[in-house]
């Protein structure tokens, strides 16, 4: 199929997923997963929907070689189809809508991640309806609910629930993709590692009294005012892994040096150093803070909550060990509670997966390259990695002509579009893959 008719078809089918309100909370994917459903099974896929919550199943879709006890690798296709909230207020077109303007599809979904979704679906549908099959293996697909709220009947569930429908060898999900430039050469970041979650509470005690009275009592929100300070102040510190220690030496940077590499890439552009810095060791970001229940009253108890992350495969120790190292004295005056608590994990960086997502990038793209990066937040590859210790997940949806300057600031934000040309872009690779590692 010609590069444009990719891009009209997944415009199209683009356009249908975000008309689907699955804003989640609550999410009710239903009716986009069976759309997605019906479309993959008229282009002759296998396809079966499977629930823990009625309202929110998932789709797995299959494409397999021919000849029963087939025992070729399985290449996975992942997306989720719920989305955060939009404000349809602070947008210039409806959130809902699939306007196509200017060449832009706007709405919540078009970068995080309905496009990816289509691009997927648009390039095994035309490989199925061309008659391709994989020589030997599968090429499936995994469509899920419930990711932007931890996947407890999305990914998580299903792969535990289910590990025979959605065992994979090889799987590619959202994370990275989006061109950036550097030194003047064009880079394509391929997403090797999510960072874990280890949030906390902060919680410090005193005695009440009348607020009429300040010195009465012991105002407990008054001893959290030191942390947050040495918060803020905060030098980073770095545990470099795998992905991270590739990607600056990719950029012509020292691994062994990070604090240095942060300067010299802040040097070419400081820009990058927001998206690059976290992926380098734990950080701890205050998000939300409660004290007295009433205004005249001198809290007896103040707490913060801090949302910390912290490199794949490191556990609380890392946490602790950074909370110690920037509270310092304060450490002792406070209580620390885990509130929430999930290693990150990560694939190799060197994979036959890894090589053809190179291959397919010099091609397309030529005198571009790739470099690995983690993702400071979380996707669903983790589950996967968890429940198939061999599957190797990466974070891959190619963007060529939006850069990651450009559609990072509209994830999970106002004005949320995609340029369609990235669209086309995006299915012609998956088709390519497939073909590519399938034969
Ligand atoms: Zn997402």
């Amino acid at each position: 199929m010609a590069a444009n008719e990719l891009e009209r078809e997944t415009t199209d089918v683009l356009r249908e997923l975000v008309r689907f309100n699955t804003v989640n909370p609550p999410g009710n994917e239903r009716a986009a997963i069976e759309f997605l459903a019906r479309y993959l099974n008229d282009a002759g896929l296998e396809t079966e929907l499977l629930a823990d919550d009625e309202d929110r199943p998932n789709l797995v879709a299959d494409l397999a070689a021919a000849g029963a006890g087939d025992k070729g690798p399985t290449l996975c296709y992942l997306g989720h189809v719920d989305t955060v909230l939009a404000d349809p207020s602070e947008w210039t077109h409806d959130p809902w809508s699939g306007d196509v303007v200017d060449g832009f599809l706007w709405g919540r979904g078009a970068l995080d991640m309905k496009s990816q979704v289509a691009a997927e679906a648009v390039a095994a549908a035309t490989l199925a309806r061309g008659g391709w099959r994989p020589q030997s293996g599968c090429l499936k697909l995994v469509f899920v609910a419930d990711e932007e709220t931890g996947g407890d009947v999305g990914a998580q569930w299903l792969t535990k629930a289910h590990p025979d429908r959605t065992r994979c060898d090889m799987l590619l999900n959202e994370g990275a993709g989006d061109r950036f430039e550097f030194g003047g050469t064009r880079r394509y970041g391929v997403c090797c590692a999510e960072k874990g979650i280890f949030r906390f509470k902060l919680t410090a005690r005193g005695v009440a009294g009348h607020a009429s009275l300040p010195r009465t009592g012991e105002n407990a929100l008054l001893k959290l005012a030191p942390a947050l300070q040495r918060i803020a102040d905060a030098e980073p510190t770095f545990e470099l892994t795998e992905a991270p220690a590739a990607l600056l030496q990719g950029l012509g940077a020292d691994p062994s040096n990070p604090a240095e590499a942060l300067k010299q890439i802040a040097a070419t552009d400081p820009r990058l150093l927001t998206l690059i810095e976290p992926m380098l060791g734990v950080t701890l970001t205050p998000t939300m803070a409660h004290a007295s229940d009433k205004i005249n009253v001198i809290p007896s108890r103040a707490y913060l909550k801090i949302d910390c992350r912290v490199p794949p495969g490191l556990g609380e120790d890392a946490a602790r060990r950074r909370i110690e190292s920037v509270l310092g004295e304060e450490t002792g005056r406070l209580e620390i509670e885990f509130t929430e608590m999930v290693t990150g994990n990560a694939s190799p960086i060197n994979s036959p997966l890894m090589d053809a997502i190179n291959r397919w990038v010099t091609t397309n793209d030529p005198d571009s390259e790739t470099v690995p990066v983690i993702l400071p937040g979380f996707s669903d590859s983790r589950w996967f990695r968890e429940e198939f210790p061999d599957c190797v997940a990466y974070g891959f949806f190619p963007q060529r002509h939006m850069t990651l300057l450009e559609t990072a600031p509209l994830v999970h934000s106002a004005n949320e579009r995609i340029d369609v040309r990235d669209l086309g872009f995006a299915a012609a690779c998956y088709t390519d893959l497939a073909r590519d590692l399938l034969g």
